[in-house]
């Protein structure tokens, strides 16, 4: 990912959530012993709680990886969130993995979105039955693309109380 990208998603979780966001960029982020070789995947369950397990008490850390990750009963998951660690996968927000033409506006707006997404449920946010909410939950791309890249005005409300 280019460093526009990372500096938009720094941006974006800094005015929704109001804190400040440090980047890192590591190699090695999902080491091979996540992978599913009969998927050709990754467990997106497993990084979770390995990252969950080496992270203090109190830190917060959003995975922003290009390997394409599944969770138990689903064919593939955007992400994944629990107990102060999230993870998105860019794999699927690629236009081109749908066969379609390389877009970096639309692949940046769909990273942003699934930030916002993950981030969310890490500060508390549920999915939210609208569907044009960053909450929403994303069942394909389309679902990604239809919303848009901030929580609805109740999420907001909800965000403020938790
Ligand atoms: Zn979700
Ligand atoms: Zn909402």
């Amino acid at each position: 990912m280019d460093d526009e990208v990372l500096e938009a998603v720094a941006k974006i979780l800094e005015e929704v959530y109001d804190g400040e966001v440090e980047i890192q960029l590591a190699e090695d982020l999902i080491g091979e012993d996540f992978l599913n070789p009969d998927r050709g995947q990754y467990d997106a369950w497993k990084i979770v709680q390995y990252y969950r397990g080496i992270l203090g008490e109190n830190e917060y850390i959003l995975l922003i990886t290009d390997k394409d990750l599944y969770a138990a009963g689903l064919n593939f998951v955007f992400g994944l969130a629990w107990r102060g660690v999230a993870i998105i996968s860019v794999h699927r927000l690629f236009p081109e993995f749908y066969g379609q033409q390389s877009d970096r506006e639309l692949f940046k707006e769909r990273v942003l979105k699934e930030v916002v997404h993950e981030v969310g449920h890490l500060h508390g946010l549920t999915h939210c039955s609208d569907r044009r909410c960053v909450m929403a939950f994303s069942n394909s791309i389309i679902d990604t693309d239809y919303k848009m890249n901030m929580p609805c005005k109740r999420c907001l409300t909800k965000l403020r109380l938790l």
